[in-house]
């Protein structure tokens, strides 16, 4: 089993990951030396079919009921969030009870939402079953979207426990796959050199990934988010180094529609961006030949698609909500696992582009 501890200014909280990590959980509640009134199980749809009722199981000495919300982006609405505020005062939470968030980041970032505002704040554990959701699950942000702009609505709010059960991923699709394991690779590339080669050397196929091979790589990514975190919870500072990929990752999710892309796909574009730029900037060396071909390997496509044009990503990339007055702001690498963050002018940022589409 593997067992990771997070320390962050509001709270600590451990990181279980293990397959049947979820078997710990009623003793993890029955331990934690707090009475749990009830507990409101946030899933979706595609989560809910396959493992609501095995976790439900597993909690049977607890009142638990459950609230099912639609897949994807769509959880994260306002009218979603409404309607869990309104199914947890129907079922009579009350301050000393906990939410549990069954899925992705979606859910998880939907529940721990609710979780942040409900009564001014409950317990919530959150039970991740992507990938992606190692990097989501973990330094407490918590967030809906609003139509104006993703992620605009939150809280930074921190979980009681991760419960990561490495039998859940054995039905996520590929893409997912592929999206999650993007974060896992950038956790490598801003901040260890040697996970990074451990990553490159090691993992040649996402589709016959054992689980040994995803406990490690999710742990090392974990211990990697944590210790940024621990520095900076609310996001002052390093903490901004995990933005790397994303300045162009979030100006393509949204050029192109959100869900038309992967997020975890787009931001693998935004990193060769990122990792071009800094050659052109901070003279890094690194061999993009050699990364890109392991990346087609893995299935990424590492080109914008030729549908979206350059300049309106430009405009996307001043919208974001970290570029101040206009001005676009990246992380770039000086080495491998040496983070900085420059701003850009116009040209540079147009003329690696263009690169970018052939
Ligand atoms: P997701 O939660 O949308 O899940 C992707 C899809 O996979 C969904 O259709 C879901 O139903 C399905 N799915 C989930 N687990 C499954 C499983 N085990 N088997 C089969 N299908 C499964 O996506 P995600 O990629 O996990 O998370 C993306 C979200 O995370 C975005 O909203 C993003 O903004 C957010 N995010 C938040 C943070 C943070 O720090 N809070 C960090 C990164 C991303
Ligand atoms: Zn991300």
């Amino acid at each position: 089993m593997e067992k990771v501890h997070i320390s962050t200014p509001s709270k600590d909280y451990p990181v279980f990951i293990e397959k049947e990590a979820i078997g710990q959980l009623e003793s993890f509640l029955k331990d934690s030396n707090r009475e749990v009134s009830k507990i409101l199980i946030i899933t979706d749809y595609n989560v809910g079919d396959l493992y609501l009722s095995k976790l439900e199981n597993s909690l049977s000495s607890f009142d638990v009921t459950h609230y099912v919300v639609p897949n994807g982006e769509e959880a994260k609405t306002f009218e979603i969030y409404y309607s869990c505020l309104s199914y947890a005062l129907e079922q009579k939470l009350d301050r000393k009870s906990y939410i549990l968030a069954l899925g992705g980041g979606a859910v998880g970032d939907l529940a721990g939402f609710v979780a942040a505002t409900y009564m001014r704040g409950i317990p919530f554990i959150q039970i991740p079953t992507t990938i992606l959701a190692h990097d989501s699950a973990v330094g407490g942000k918590v967030a809906i979207n609003h139509p104006l702009g993703k992620n605009m609505i939150g809280a930074f709010y921190q979980p009681e426990a991760v419960f990561f059960d490495l039998n859940f991923l054995k039905s996520l699709p590929l893409v997912e796959k592929r999206s999650g394991f993007a974060e896992v690779i950038k956790h490598g590339l801003i901040q260890d050199f040697s996970f990074y080669e451990w990553l490159n050397k090691n993992i040649t196929s996402l589709e016959t990934l054992t689980d040994e091979q995803i406990s490690f790589f999710l742990k090392t990514g974990i211990n990697i988010k944590g210790a940024i975190v621990k520095e900076d919870e609310k996001e002052n500072g390093i903490r901004r180094f995990l933005n790397f990929g994303h300045t162009l990752g979030h100006a393509i999710e949204a050029e192109a529609g959100y869900g038309k892309i992967s997020h975890g796909e787009a931001v693998m574009i935004g990193m060769v961006y990122a990792l071009q730029l800094s050659k052109a900037v901070t003279n890094l060396s690194f061999n993009m030949d050699h990364f890109k071909g392991w990346l087609s390997e893995l299935g990424y496509q590492i080109t914008v698609p030729s549908y979206l044009d350059p300049k309106k990503l430009l405009a996307r990339m001043k919208q974001d909500k970290k570029s101040i007055k206009q001005k676009v702001t990246f992380v770039l690498l000086e080495e491998i696992g040496q983070p900085m963050i420059k701003e850009l002018c116009d040209e540079l940022i147009l003329e690696e582009l263009e690169h970018l589409y052939t």
